[in-house]
């Protein structure tokens, strides 16, 4: 029989695979589900950027590349950084540049401190390369974000490395520069603590962004910034995402990407120069869409009784919270997210993936007249509950 590696024992089945998977189940039974669980634009990539990697496939950058990436985008992401290409590794998306980061260097009983809601891959991706994720819960009372007092007290010898990630999938919080000056101030006193930013969502700001790399510089040699072209450029499918960071750290990830994947995809790596290079117009336009989807959703959701959910500040997700709706009524978000899929065929995920139950995920990044429709039939089926 197959016997799986202990090195997954703590790993679960995405429950946003099972929901979607119970989501398609449904569409293919000629059910009308409407599916806000996935965490994509619905953008089509620029068509500058596919014709670039159409001219590069044609030219010849079909074969492996270095490592750690072309020189061309190593030396443009360093540039736009501020950084020497030495300092900046290419993977296969930000989640690659997030697991080799974790495999480069934790050992067992090392701690990676992750302020919940986060990203539900974060713990997998440290328990996948060995490490202990110490889950700090950072409720809406206090906007989703990390206080200095958490941190100070949840250090331990053993810690590694804090992870953040703003603009935040799934609260949409975004961290000030004097926050992020708050936070650094602890660090200092703890020089054996690293940090990664997640910073994926930049493009997708509705309040000023501020990158961890300018809030805190004189932490430039114990941080490394994540973020690549997935997101903002409707570029998912391509899997292109970068770190930048210190030189000793980037070679040793660049050591373990060489092992799992030799490098990311050429054609891809050319497309993301491209869209790297290209006019940020389109950023803006898109940027703008999203504002009013997410105006159109957060007022949707607070329609509903039993429903709390504050405008997020960056990020296509609205991440309400429904403790009163499930109290005495559900065992958990769960099985709230279940009875809305068999009741009215809208796809949310719980909050529990995210390290933070008692709350729901929704996409925003949809027709708005589809949000709409899924806000509805929601606030339909729950007034009935009411
Ligand atoms: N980081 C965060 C916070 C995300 O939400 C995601 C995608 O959902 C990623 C990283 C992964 O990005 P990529 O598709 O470039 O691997």
């Amino acid at each position: 029989a197959h016997r799986p590696a202990t090195r997954l024992s703590g790993i679960a089945l995405s429950e946003i695979v099972q929901i979607s998977e119970r989501a398609r189940q449904m569409r293919a039974e000629g059910r009308d589900v409407i599916a806000l669980s996935t965490g994509e634009p619905d953008f089509p990539t620029p068509p500058e950027v596919i014709e670039a990697a159409h001219q590069a496939a044609l030219a010849g950058q079909t074969r492996y590349t270095p490592t750690a990436g072309t020189p061309d985008l190593r030396a443009e992401v360093a540039r736009q950084a501020g950084a020497e290409p030495a300092n900046v590794i290419i993977s296969t998306g930000a989640k690659q540049v997030l697991a080799n980061t974790m495999l480069a260097t934790l050992n067992p009983g090392d701690e990676v401190i992750m302020p919940a809601p986060f990203w539900t891959s974060y713990a997998d991706i440290v328990r996948m390369a060995g490490g202990t994720p110490v889950v700090l819960p950072c409720p809406l009372s206090q906007n989703f974000k990390l206080t200095p007092e958490q941190l100070g007290d949840a250090i331990t010898p053993q810690t590694r490395w804090l992870m953040l990630n703003s603009p935040s999938n799934p609260s949409g919080a975004i961290y000030s520069a004097e926050e992020y000056a708050q936070l650094a101030d602890i660090l200092d006193a703890h020089p054996h603590v690293w940090v990664v930013a997640d910073e994926i969502y930049e493009h997708l700001s509705y309040t000023p962004f501020t990158s961890f790399a300018d809030a805190a510089p004189h932490l430039r040699d114990r941080t490394i910034i994540v973020n690549g072209v997935s997101k903002a450029w409707s570029m998912t499918g391509w899997r292109i995402g970068w770190g930048i960071g210190p030189a000793e750290l980037i070679r040793d990830m660049t050591s373990v990407q060489g092992q799992i994947t030799s490098g990311a995809s050429s054609v891809s790596q050319a497309a993301a120069l491209a869209a790297l290079q290209s006019d940020r117009q389109i950023l803006e336009d898109r940027r703008a869409t999203f504002l009013a989807r997410r105006d159109a959703t957060i007022d949707g959701l607070n329609a509903i009784p039993g429903l709390t959910c504050p405008a997020p500040d960056g990020a296509f997700y609205a991440f309400p919270d429904c403790s009163e709706l499930i109290e005495g009524r559900f065992d958990n978000d769960a099985a709230l997210c279940q009875w809305l899929l068999e009741e009215t065929g809208v796809a949310l995920v719980p909050g529990r993936a995210f390290g933070m139950p008692g709350h729901v995920r929704l996409s925003f990044a949809y027709a708005e007249s589809q949000i709409r429709e899924a806000l509805t039939r929601m606030e339909t089926a729950i007034d009935r509950l009411t």
